[in-house]
């Protein structure tokens, strides 16, 4: 048993070469991790499976957030075995790869990530990572000129794009188009599925639509942690602030704080929002800020920004994060204040 599995690590060795590059862009870390690799697991990382290989398998793939790994589970089905590296809960700005990752990573099929800086702290590995495992970036699907580019971010684009559905369901055709031409002997059940989704995102459009039409347009404003809702926003008619930009790695100063009360003070704003993925402190200290300026905001409930829900959650896929989302700020923008205020 000891002999042919070394006799099979024998046929697929990690070459010199490889673990210097490596080590070139990840340091200890990713070192750690392909000794683990090529000691303990004998995966191969030299050469990626071919067509015939996949036709005759569930296609491994690999996506950082959770958000992409729903879109390749609708579109992939069983032909898919979908692993995200980011859980619920998790900050894909402030995400740095981990151990086990590597093994992940260099045992795929193919790897997607969202690109658009969004995954700012793995930038260097998933840059490099094309070179040993079929890699792409969902946020290519997205056409410069229909980002957004907001003011402060240094002419970085807003990577947040799966808040206008319209915008996902182009990242889907694109996910679709890539598992087709990665496993070609299944492409026809992949365009099938992916028209068929699309359908969903179709009446999940449609459906936010009208959920916003409830709200007085003066009364569409939304308050949140960090500024993940501007494409829902520029999609679905909404003024929006965010305590961070559109990154959560640079810190919410004082001054954000008092700023950030003062807007809601002076426009009456019913509630504001915190996320599942950003420490609801943040969100606090404004609200403690607005309470010194006489006017009481409540905390109109979690979003869901940047992660999926737990699994077993209603917002565990993203039609069901994007409905939670909007029941969640239409309930809390179009609340009548019978109460006398504070948290619900
Ligand atoms: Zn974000």
């Amino acid at each position: 048993m000891g002999r042919a599995r070394l006799n099979l690590c024998a046929r697929r060795p990690v070459s010199l070469a490889h673990a210097r590059s490596l080590w070139r862009w990840s340091g200890l870390g990713f070192l750690l991790g392909l000794l683990t690799l090529a000691v303990v697991a004998c995966a191969p990382l030299g050469r990626p499976a071919d067509a015939a290989e996949l036709a005759g398998r569930p296609v491994r793939v690999v996506t950082t957030t959770s958000l992409i790994a729903d879109a390749v589970r609708q579109v992939g089905g069983e032909r898919v075995a979908v692993t995200a590296l980011m859980g619920p809960g998790v900050d894909p700005h402030l995400y740095k790869a981990r151990e086990g990752d590597v093994l992940r990573l260099a045992r795929a099929d193919l790897v997607l990530y969202h690109g658009l800086h969004l995954e700012a702290k793995m930038a260097d590995i998933l840059a490099q990572l094309d070179r040993w495992v079929p890699t792409r970036a969902v946020g290519q699907a997205i056409p410069p000129e229909d980002l957004r580019y907001p003011e402060g971010s240094g002419g970085n684009p807003d990577p947040h794009i799966w808040f206008d559905v319209r915008l996902w369901q182009r990242v889907v055709a694109f996910i679709a188009q890539v598992l087709a031409e990665r496993d070609p002997a299944h492409a026809a059940l992949y365009q099938a599925r992916a028209a068929a989704y699309q359908r969903e995102l179709e009446a999940l459009d449609a459906y936010v639509r009208a959920q916003v039409q409830r709200l007085p347009p003066e009364q569409r404003v939304l308050v949140t942690a960090h500024d993940a809702f501007g494409y829902f926003a520029r999609a679905y008619g909404f003024e929006i602030r965010g305590l961070q930009g559109i990154s959560t790695v640079a810190e919410a100063s004082i001054a954000d704080v008092q700023e950030l009360a003062d807007f809601i003070a002076r426009r009456r704003i019913r509630a504001i929002f915190v996320e599942s993925s950003v420490p609801v402190r943040n969100i606090e200290a404004v609200q403690e800020a607005v309470r010194a300026r006489g006017w009481e905001v409540r905390i109109g409930g979690a979003l869901y920004s940047d992660a999926l829900g737990e699994p077993g959650t209603p917002a565990a896929t993203y039609i069901g994060m994007m409905r939670t989302n909007v029941d969640t700020i239409v309930q809390a923008l179009a609340a009548e204040t019978t109460t006398t205020g504070g948290p619900p």
